[in-house]
């Protein structure tokens, strides 16, 4: 209150004024798109370099170390995360990817931003890049990652990316890490948001379905409050407000251990019972770069993402920084509010 006030005198914008749409704003449609693109091209040694080229996409891993493409996937993830200035550690015998941006004030309570980066297996024939199922959702991460990694918050936000979700009988790195690191470490986790293909809003063979964002939960708490700061920060984006429980991805580990998650995705159970899922789920088109796929809605992702990022900011309570109230208090300038953190 005192720096606020002095802030005044200053004529100065006060820190409180730093507000969830000023962190929301900088999510950016172009970094998401980069993201999705390398994510999706992982296995084609473009960022591991030669030694991850194995000609085709597929990112399963099982127990051991994964194929090149996943390999060189997590490798990837890490060094994003790095860059950002987060915690980054691997766990587990899956290879779970984990960046941590620690809580200012109220740590122990962790929110959780994930997806999984691995997908189906495929061969050089059938070759499966999964750019809907789960570059996307990875890219998604990365991308609330960097933009919510430049700020500061009262609880602490985890950046994942699970490994072999789609690895029969699936949900198995998010499974290891909540029965082997959450729970033997009682750890208290406020929220999930699980990202899982959310690039094909609407749907593929009915033009006319609208392109909504669904959300799978059980607690129809943690859903609102998804939905209401997708309301506030992010109007552009419809949110379907009936939520259907169904499982099937990474957040159910998580909800059957009794924490708020959600999945968010284009389309909802009873789209993919009566529909099927869209035309190229799990098949060798799921990529950007082929004609057949080439559908994918990259404005609607990015919005997925700032619904996220609104969300987060939100519960895990962004607050100006301490270096930053002193600063203002001796008159300094707001430019210095936002904070770039070093490697
Ligand atoms: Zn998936």
């Amino acid at each position: 209150m005192a720096a606020v006030a002095l802030c005044l005198l200053l004529g100065a914008t006060p820190a409180l004024a730093l507000g969830i749409q000023d962190v929301v704003n900088q999510v950016s449609q172009t970094q998401y798109q980069t993201y999705q693109v390398t994510v999706q091209n992982m296995g084609m040694g473009y960022y591991g370099g030669q030694a991850y080229d194995q000609g085709y996409r597929d990112r399963l891993g099982a127990a051991g170390p994964g194929s090149l493409g996943n390999q060189e996937a997590r490798l990837y993830l890490q060094d994003q995360f790095d860059d950002m200035g987060l915690n980054v550690s691997v766990h587990g015998t899956y290879s779970n990817v984990v960046g941590e941006l620690l809580g200012a004030k109220t740590p122990d309570r962790i929110y959780i931003i994930c997806g999984h980066y691995d997908h189906v297996a495929g061969s050089v024939s059938s070759g499966r890049p999964g750019g809907d199922d789960n570059a996307s959702g990875t890219a998604a991460v990365l991308e609330a990652a960097r933009i919510l990694s430049q700020y500061q918050f009262e609880s602490t936000i985890r950046f994942i990316g699970f490994n072999c979700e789609d690895k029969s009988p699936g949900l198995l790195g998010s499974n290891d890490y909540v029965n082997n690191v959450v729970k033997p470490n009682h750890q208290d986790i406020a929220g999930v948001i699980n990202l899982d293909m959310i690039l094909r809003p609407g749907w593929d063979s009915q033009p006319s379905h609208v392109k909504d964002l669904n959300l799978a939960s059980t607690d129809t708490d943690w859903a609102t409050t998804f939905v209401t700061a997708a309301d506030t920060y992010v109007p552009s984006l419809l949110v379907n407000s009936s939520f259907v429980d169904y499982g099937g991805s990474d957040h159910e580990p998580f909800e059957d251990a009794g924490f708020p998650a959600l999945l968010a995705i284009e389309n909802t159970a009873y789209e993919i019972w009566h529909y099927g899922a869209n035309a190229y789920y799990h098949g060798p088109n799921d990529a950007t770069d082929l004609a057949a796929g080439g559908t994918y809605d990259y404005a609607f992702a990015t919005d997925v993402v700032r619904a996220t990022v609104a969300t987060m900011a939100g519960e895990a309570v962004l607050t100006p920084e301490p270096a930053t109230l002193a600063l203002l208090a001796a008159g300094g300038a707001m430019m210095l509010l936002r904070r770039r953190r070093s490697k």
